[in-house]
């Protein structure tokens, strides 16, 4: 396998580096949560950086030119993600420009199109993502929240959870049942929230073990929405999740990140701790981790090199997923014990190393084990699709 990147590929990545280097002052450089939901500073840091990535046209880069997108290559799509995890940069991932979009692109009508896709890709809509509810997870066709079509509007009623960033959003890409009568995967249809504080919309703070105010519940009271709302085809709504799904699939944000916090670990115990540096079971462990971030890398690379090629990612987007994501988990683990009694104390902390990041790295990457996909979801999926094994 040529591992080397073509010129235009070369040039790209240049590109961006210099445009960090230049746009991105350093105190920017520490937002750890991916979309800057967790609080009000980094998400007022994100939306000014999204502005920026926006007018670059970076901010949706995969998108075909006519809505706004440079029609970049996978490949371009994933070095963008991996400078931009490993940078830290705020406001580069939108879940308008991950999936709405790109559902708008593919199923929407003339008319959405014109109306959202615009304000996505100039970073002036936040969207949410309301797929999830208490009973319904790993199994989202087990949905309940309900749309009634009422004259020329849609009712809707239930209950979302774990809603990222809906105290943030004002635009919401809802899934609801259209159809109870109908094989659970079949009466489900597609629907966009115009305005997120619509008379009977609730949202409550979800506070996670990290401390942040990243998710939410959302509750839905007889809100009412326009006909026009649907997207995609009515009852089609699970064929059509599965169609939005994110077009870089290749996890590198989680091996970058990974990275990141590996070399940052590495640079602090050369400079403060060579002491323990020198320990033959720390650097054991520390080159296996090493090794480690490499593997989830190649893991990732191979994802977007079958894009390249044309083939859909299945199993092997999965395992990437799985691995990069316990990565940072692992990496995380091994900064918080190397750090010893600093490990613990947080950002505020006038003794604290490395930021405070790997005691909130120590927190904050559990939850990317479950977002998207469970770990146990992703083995799953390897034993069955990759392995043959029967379902279990
Ligand atoms: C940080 C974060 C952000 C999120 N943001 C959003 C968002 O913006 N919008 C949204 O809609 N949702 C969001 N979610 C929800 C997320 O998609 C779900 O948490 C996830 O799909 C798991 O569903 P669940 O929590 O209902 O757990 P369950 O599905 O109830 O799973 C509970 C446990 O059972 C295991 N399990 C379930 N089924 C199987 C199986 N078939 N085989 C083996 N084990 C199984 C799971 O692995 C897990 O350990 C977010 C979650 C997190 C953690």
């Amino acid at each position: 396998m040529d591992f080397r990147l073509t010129a235009e590929d070369e040039a790209f990545l240049s590109e961006l580096r210099t445009f960090f280097d230049e746009e991105l002052p350093a105190e920017w450089q520490r937002v750890d949560d991916k979309y800057g939901f967790g609080t009000a500073e980094a998400f007022a840091m994100s939306r000014e950086f999204s502005r920026r990535l926006a007018t670059r046209g970076w901010l949706a880069m995969a998108w075909p030119k006519e809505y706004g997108g440079l029609g970049a290559t996978y490949m371009q799509q994933m070095l963008f993600n991996e400078e931009v995890a490993y940078r830290r940069v705020p406001g580069a991932f939108s879940m308008g420009v991950a999936w709405v979009g790109p559902a708008l692109i593919h199923l929407g009508t003339e008319e959405q199109k014109q109306e959202y896709l615009p304000r996505i890709t100039g970073a002036d809509d936040v969207w949410c993502t309301l797929y999830s509810e208490p009973g319904a997870g790993s199994d989202l066709a087990a949905l309940q929240t309900r749309a009634v079509l009422d004259g020329d509007e849609w009712v809707i009623n239930g209950q979302k959870i774990w809603t990222s960033g809906a105290h943030h959003s004002n635009k919401g890409w809802l899934a609801a049942r259209t159809d109870p009568g109908a094989p659970k995967h079949r009466g489900i249809s597609m629907f966009i929230l115009d305005d997120m504080r619509a008379p009977g919309i609730t949202i409550q703070p979800l506070i996670n073990m990290a401390n942040d105010h990243s998710f939410n519940q959302v509750f839905f009271e007889d809100v009412r929405i326009s006909k026009k709302s649907l997207v995609g085809e009515l009852n089609r709504g699970w064929y059509h999740l599965a169609l939005s799904l994110d077009f870089e699939r290749s996890s590198i944000a989680g091996a970058s990140n990974a990275r990141r916090m590996f070399e940052d670990l590495i640079e602090d115990a050369r400079e403060h701790r060579p002491e323990l540096a020198r320990r033959p079971e720390v650097r054991a462990r520390l080159a296996e981790a090493a090794i480690e971030i490499e593997v989830g890398r190649m893991l990732s690379y191979r994802v977007v090199s079958m894009q390249m090629r044309g083939l859909v990612p299945n199993h092997e987007a999965s395992a990437a997923k799985l691995y990069s994501t316990e990565l940072a988990q692992r990496v995380a683990l091994i900064g918080v014990q190397l750090l010893g009694l600093y490990g613990p104390l947080e950002g505020a902390s006038a003794h604290h190393r490395i930021g405070g990041r790997m005691a909130y790295n120590y927190l904050a990457t559990v939850s990317a084990t479950i977002a998207g996909g469970t770990s146990e979801i992703q083995r799953g999926i390897v034993a069955m699709r990759g392995l043959g094994l029967p379902r279990g």
